[in-house]
């Protein structure tokens, strides 16, 4: 039994192979028992070292004092009618995040989140309203998908990661691309980089960073906007980072020859929806690999913004095929469960911190 006080043990599903074959060589544990043990524990869900039978007995013996394996806590679920399912994972602080199930054709999506909140404070957005408490690290967004993988029995099978949940994946650089790496590893989950999406703000200096990953995902850019001051009042980030210099900074990003790179445009009534924006938009995009997804605002009582009809929806994507555009209008999954984007918001996080302390104390 080790202390109380004394440092967590470093945790398998956090770590890269690399590394674990590191510290356990260290040890004088062979790299290929790294192998095994990241089977068992991505590809067949199994966290107790003593259900692990290829390992040797003296070997399942000795790794409870080395290492650990995180098991990521479901705290609540809630399914909507259309199958999209939402989980509550608690964290080890007590802070909850969200992660989101969506069963589909022909692959199944996993929504994750990279960040307790968001700094981004994109106005149409109610994560954005909760402000950032923190990163999460590596293992607790690869424990998003160890969580859905074993709840809806995906742990051997294929599946799509968008990294659409709560946070700004490139505002958490490292531990996002070190979750990417250990989800792709082909010991494990063996998530090929083209079946993950990394949706982002924009923030330039990441983006360039990103174009040069060995592990490289699809990229979406979440635009918005046509016209700088109108996206500096809906998406903050580009008093920054403005649209022309992320443009920019996606006509050097490598995409390979039949990829493109998609461009989120949140439609806001009476804002962003006219036919001008949709002309702006096709000039801004000339020349670039791209597709465009239109995504009808999910409204929220406390979000300034209502939902065009469906015929302005329709007209603005005709607008850009018309020019030749790829686009395609995103399909609202989970919206009655508050599972659809820019709804993931968690509430009671206090109360929960305070329900453990009385628990704690009795
Ligand atoms: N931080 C990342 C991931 C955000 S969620 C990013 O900004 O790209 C994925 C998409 O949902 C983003 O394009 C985001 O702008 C959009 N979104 C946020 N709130 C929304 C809402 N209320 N209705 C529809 N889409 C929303």
């Amino acid at each position: 039994m080790s202390s109380p006080h004394a440092a967590p043990l470093p945790d398998i599903a956090g770590l890269e192979r690399a590394a674990l074959e590191a510290l356990l060589e260290s040890h004088g544990i062979e790299p290929y028992r790294v192998r095994q043990l990241f089977r068992w524990v991505f590809a067949r869900g199994v966290t107790d070292f003593a259900l692990m039978t290829d390992l040797s007995k003296s070997l399942r013996a000795s790794l409870p004092a080395l290492v650990r394996v995180s098991r990521p806590l479901v705290a609540g679920s809630e399914r909507s009618s259309d199958g999209t399912t939402k989980l509550l994972v608690e964290l080890d602080d007590g802070r909850r995040i969200e992660s989101v199930y969506i069963p589909d054709s022909p692959g199944d999506t996993f929504c994750i989140s990279t960040q307790v909140g968001c700094a981004m404070k994109c106005a149409f957005c109610l994560t954005g309203k909760m402000g950032l408490a923190r990163n999460l690290t590596a293992g607790e967004i690869v424990g998003q998908v160890r969580a859905l993988a074993s709840a809806f029995g995906l742990t051997a099978s294929r599946f799509n990661i968008v990294l659409m949940g709560m946070g700004e994946p490139l505002h958490n650089y490292e531990e996002t691309m070190k979750a990417l790496r250990i989800l792709g590893d082909t010991e494990g989950f063996a998530v090929p980089p083209r079946r993950v999406t990394i949706s982002t703000v924009g923030l330039v200096p990441a983006l360039d960073r990103l174009a040069r990953e060995a592990y490289m995902p699809n990229l979406a850019v979440s635009l918005h906007a046509t016209t700088e001051a109108q996206r500096d009042m809906l998406v903050p980030a580009n008093r920054k980072y403005r649209i022309e210099e992320i443009i920019d900074a996606c006509r050097r990003f490598p995409v390979r020859r039949r990829d493109r790179i998609t461009f989120e445009y949140v439609m806001l009534a009476g804002v962003n929806d006219s036919r001008e924006d949709a002309r702006r938009l096709v000039r801004l995009l000339d020349g670039l690999q791209v597709k465009v997804n239109l995504i009808p605002l999910n409204e929220a009582a406390s979000i300034p913004f209502s939902r065009p009809s469906d015929e302005r929806v329709n007209e603005f994507a005709r607008i850009l095929a018309d020019r030749r555009l790829t686009v395609s209008v995103r399909k609202s999954r989970g919206r009655d469960i508050r599972a659809a984007c820019g709804q993931l918001i968690v509430e009671g996080t206090q109360k929960s911190a305070a329900q453990r302390l009385a628990e704690l104390l009795t």
